[in-house]
């Protein structure tokens, strides 16, 4: 077991208080990170704040350069990384491997975004631009499923933008974050990036923070409303990005054996814990009973175990409360008589949070497991006859944060994409998202977007200046 500290001004630093880390797959404490309290929050805030009146004053070139620092550090040290990721988030390590190296790649292609001034009016009477400046210093929480693309995806746009940064990692997977910052502690100037640890309770303390100017948050829906609460005293900047209840929307004309295996892995990538997954396929009625069995078959194939081991494709739940969640959903889907292709069925108890590949047959719209976010390996296929009727009931959702539309049609799939309430829609592919794109949800899915220059604006503020050319002065 190691201990890992915390990254404030510039040094690793601990408080001699612990919260200990599980790895899901054997339930045994792998590491420990400080409990860091409001004290650590005030000298984390306080060196940000310091290292704002510098690092807002820097060219592009050199933030570009700090950022690509952070992308090869995390690249050269990528086979530690995932293998520490596994550890504690329980994803086998391939998908591991994906998200190391989905980090760099994205820190190293944002490194290139820039926001230049625009030209409001050009004329003999006067000369008005906009320029972006950066909001200051920044509070990043970030949730346990993709804690290393979720930090760098908070990280890098600060700091491209001129802001600072005081991240929050889940108190669930803090380990990879804080290894990283160890890493990049000397790439990035001190207290530019701060990273500290604690228990949920350091989340509102961020938010309420006087001295924090914007919040930028991916977490639960539930949450990301409490943080909108607790920025409002003082009006601080906030980006939310929310839960999902992605619907997949399969056409007549798939062919059923080669969207098979993708809808599968659409739903049950990390164990069905990705905000985008699709967590609602709807199937056309004439290739309904085909495309089901095939994908309940493909299901039979997947081994479910711990992400450390070769072969494995699904690993386990990453903490006790969520896999109690979805186990309740599993129960209420059999207590009311719902049919399962496969899974459902094994005894959940011994060691490891582990749930069986669980796929049910055609349950009603109102079922729990198609009406909630289920954030585990638990998909429900659901048969439709029209268009028109699919698009009402993928519609029939508080959130709107993506889905998928599967088609030889592209045109139609374009149509059909056009008339869901989501911030993405993919034609013929899943969970593709794009540095340069941006990303977010509508309704309760989110509050703002990430990625790209709509990502980049969100962490600034436009001043516009006017120079009266005809002035009488
Ligand atoms: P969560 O909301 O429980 O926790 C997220 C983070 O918020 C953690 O760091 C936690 O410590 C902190 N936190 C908890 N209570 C807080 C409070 N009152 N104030 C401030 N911070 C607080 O979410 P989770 O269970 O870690 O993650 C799962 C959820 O995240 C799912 O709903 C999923 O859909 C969503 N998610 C969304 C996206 C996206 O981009 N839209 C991506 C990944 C996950």
């Amino acid at each position: 077991m190691t201990d890992y500290k915390n990254l404030i001004d510039g040094e690793m630093v601990d408080n001699g208080e612990w919260l200990e880390v599980l790895n899901p797959a054997n339930e045994q404490v792998v590491g420990r990170v400080p409990a860091a309290g409001k004290d650590e929050l005030d000298r984390a805030v306080a060196a940000a704040r310091r290292a704002f009146k510098s690092w807002k004053k820097t060219s592009h070139e050199e933030r570009q350069q700090v950022v690509q620092g952070i992308a090869a550090a995390i690249k050269e040290n990528a086979d530690e990384l995932f293998r520490l990721l596994t550890t504690e988030q329980g994803k086998p390590h391939a998908q591991a491997q994906q998200e190391i190296y989905g980090a760099a790649g994205l820190a190293a292609a944002q490194s290139t975004l820039t926001l230049d001034d625009v030209v409001n009016q050009d004329d003999d009477t006067r000369l008005s631009r906009t320029r972006r400046v950066p909001v200051g210093v920044v509070g990043g929480i970030v949730p346990w499923n993709f804690p290393i693309m979720m930090a760098i995806q908070k990280i890098v746009p600060a700091l491209v933008a001129g802001c600072t940064i005081v991240l929050k990692p889940s108190p669930f997977t803090p380990l990879t974050t804080l290894r990283i910052a160890e890493l990049i502690k000397d790439v990035v100037p001190a207290g530019t990036v701060n990273i500290i640890t604690g228990e949920d309770t350091l989340g509102p303390l961020i938010t309420g923070h006087p001295d924090i100017d914007k919040i930028t948050f991916t977490g639960s829906t539930a949450t990301g409303k409490k943080i909108m609460e607790g920025a409002a005293g003082d009006l601080k900047r906030i980006t939310l990005e929310l839960g999902g209840n992605d619907a997949s929307i399969v056409l007549p004309d798939a062919d059923v054996q080669k969207v098979a295996e993708q809808l599968f892995w659409s739903s049950f990538s990390n164990a069905g814990q990705v905000c985008i997954a699709a967590k609602r396929i709807y199937i056309h009625e004439d290739i309904y009973d085909d495309l089901s069995k095939a994908i309940a078959e493909y299901a039979k194939t997947v081994v479910v175990g711990d992400g450390s081991q070769q072969g494995t494709g699904v690993g386990p739940i990453q903490n006790k409360k969520q896999y109690e969640r979805v186990l309740e959903l599993i129960q209420d889907a059999k207590d009311n008589g719902y049919k399962f292709l496969t899974g459902g069925d094994k005894d959940p108890s011994g060691t490891g949070y582990y749930v069986p590949i669980t796929i049910l047959d055609n349950p009603p719209e109102d079922a729990r497991i198609v009406a909630e976010e289920q954030f585990g390996p638990v998909m429900p296929l659901m048969k439709f006859e029209s268009v028109d009727e699919v698009i009402e009931r993928a519609n029939n959702s508080e959130y709107g944060l993506a889905g998928a539309v599967w088609t030889k049609d592209t045109d139609k799939g374009v149509e059909i994409a056009e008339q869901l309430e989501t911030g993405t829609v993919w034609i013929n592919e899943f969970m593709q998202l794009s540095p340069f794109a941006p990303f977010g949800g509508h309704k309760q899915s989110g509050f703002g977007a990430e990625y790209g220059i709509d990502g980049l604006k969100e962490f600034t503020y436009p001043q516009v200046i006017t120079v009266k050319r005809d002035a009488a002065v």
